[in-house]
């Protein structure tokens, strides 16, 4: 790709190259706009959390036309053995306020469930290809599959060819990228935003002049001492699941011009992740440290004690809040407990061998290989949940089954098995944190908005620092979605403002 030089005006500037300012860039340069962005990243570790993530894009879709739509190549033997279902725009709605306690801006919240599936088709315009999401469904019954609703699809070569196919439309349409290039304040005059400063790889620091500034620069989950402060004690011990750098520069230069802080700030999307998994997201490695398979088992803590209902729901609507429970615990650690029967359903992310479970025949061997468990009050927890386990509904994981538990203090409402038949594992698992949910205020144009919420000219916002859409938790596939859709409203605004 052509570095662009240093300090020449363009009408837009995008302040980071994730899936928000990919967007965002494209999306000005199809109004008419001149467009540069910058990405703090070297080029080899480019694309933020979007790299790492799975891909996975929550959209509304209303049948299997509507998913034929994205993967054309959907041959007939699978779309003979696979149920869609549908994703209506009122469920991905009711989804939305139900895990965020009914916090979510509504006027956000309809953006992004209004715009979901057209995003999607746009991003293909652009190179984005899809493939359907098998990983986050129930598994297959007489070579059947059942598709939960939610996510349908994921991008082809998951969050890296998701960035890639992006990097390249950039590179297709001129628009510049700067690697390196960490924008460190805007630049602003009486009339608002005028432009950026930057600092190259190399120390250089030069100014970029532009009418219109898109920070997608993503939240502050990289940074320790900002996790401290907004999150709380505690969040400075998280794994970084994703890029390590997003530390919350676009939010301070936010703030610094007069942003409205917005959302939970107190909040973020952490996931249960295996213990002694690397500090930060390694591009070299990828994503193996996913340790969300807990419906099929129970976790247990220090205390040999149970501590959360590990069937609460569908895995996509509590694994992002799971994170924080896991923290919450003694040293803020916990393990997944599995037997025999249940080994088979867990993903390849389960078999990582850089990060092995503790294996035994029996229950009271576990006991003992526990380093760091009470050994005689995790056997009565497992003696008490295989009591308490009903028998008399089936086990059914491609649904919610009802089959819990019944006169636990702490009940396991689905998916509850008795941890039985040997062998049995014990995976050792800390708390990853993914985003941050606090960000600033935008309008439905992604204009930033000041703290009498009038615009502030020239400054439009996008992704992980929108604040307002999530509280508390998220539904799985919707940072994706929710970023290009604000990326792309920001890009045709800053676009039209230029
Ligand atoms: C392991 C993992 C798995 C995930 N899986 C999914 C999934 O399957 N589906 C889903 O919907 N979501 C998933 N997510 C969440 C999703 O990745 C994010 O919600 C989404 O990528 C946010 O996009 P963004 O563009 O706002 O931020 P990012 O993609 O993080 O991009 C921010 C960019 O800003 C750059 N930057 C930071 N500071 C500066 C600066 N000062 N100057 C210039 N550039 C800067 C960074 O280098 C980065 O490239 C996952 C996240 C992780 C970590």
């Amino acid at each position: 790709m052509a570095p662009a030089l240093s300090g020449t005006p363009v009408d837009v500037l995008v302040i980071g190259g994730g899936i928000a300012g990919l967007s965002a860039a494209l999306a000005a340069r199809e109004a008419g706009a001149s467009v540069r962005l910058l990405e703090r990243a070297p080029r080899a570790e480019r694309g933020g959390n979007t790299r790492f993530s799975n891909g996975a894009l929550r959209a509304v879709y209303r049948g299997v036309d509507d998913v034929r739509r994205l993967i054309p190549g959907l041959d007939a033997d699978t779309l003979a053995r696979t149920d869609f279902g549908t994703y209506l725009p009122e469920r991905y709605r009711a989804d939305i306020a139900r895990v965020t306690e009914g916090r979510a801006d509504p006027m956000l919240a309809n953006i992004v469930v209004d715009e979901s599936y057209d995003v999607l088709c746009w991003l293909m315009t652009h190179g984005v290809r899809y493939e359907p999401l098998w990983s986050a469904q129930a598994p297959p019954v007489n070579g059947h599959v059942t598709f939960y609703g939610g996510s349908a699809v994921e991008a082809r070569g998951l969050g890296a060819g998701l960035v890639d196919a992006l990097y390249a439309a950039l590179e297709a349409r001129g628009i510049g990228v700067d690697y390196g290039a960490r924008a460190t304040a805007l630049v602003r005059d009486g009339r608002g935003v005028r432009g950026a400063s930057v600092r190259a790889h190399d120390g250089e620091a030069f100014e970029v002049a532009a009418p219109a500034v898109v920070l997608a620069s993503g939240g502050f989950e990289s940074d320790v001492a900002w996790r401290t402060r907004y999150l709380g004690p505690g969040w400075d011990l998280a794994t970084v699941r994703g890029t390590r750098f997003n530390t919350g520069d676009g939010l301070q230069m936010a703030l610094d011009a007069g942003a409205q802080p917005y959302g939970q700030w107190s909040g973020a999307h952490a996931a249960s992740w295996a213990r002694h998994a690397p500090p930060y997201g390694d591009v070299t490695i990828g994503e193996k440290f996913k340790r969300d398979d807990f419906m099929h088992g129970i976790f247990v803590n220090a205390n040999g004690l149970r501590f959360v209902d590990e069937g609460a729901d569908l895995r996509a609507l509590t694994y992002a809040k799971y994170g924080r429970v896991v923290m919450e615990q003694p040293g803020s650690v916990a393990w997944q407990i599995f037997d025999a029967k249940t080994m088979p359903l867990l993903s390849d992310d389960y078999r990582n061998p850089s990060v092995p479970p503790i294996r035994a025949d029996s229950l009271e061997q576990l006991a003992e290989r526990l380093d760091g468990v009470n050994g005689p009050a995790f056997l009565a927890t497992v003696r008490a949940y295989n009591a308490a386990v009903r028998d008399d509904v089936p086990h059914d994981p491609s649904r919610k089954d009802g089959r819990g538990t019944t006169g636990l203090a702490i009940p396991k409402s689905n998916w509850a098995t008795t941890i039985d038949r040997p062998p049995f594992e014990a995976h050792p698992v800390s708390f990853g944190i993914t985003f941050t949910f606090g960000g600033v205020r935008v309008d439905a144009a992604a204009r930033v908005l000041d703290a009498e919420g009038a615009v502030i000219p020239g400054l439009f916002a996008a992704g992980e620092m929108v604040g307002g859409l999530f509280y508390f938790n998220y539904p799985g596939g919707s940072g994706l979605v929710s970023a290009a859709v604000f990326g792309r409203l920001a890009g045709r605004s800053s676009g039209r403002h230029a």
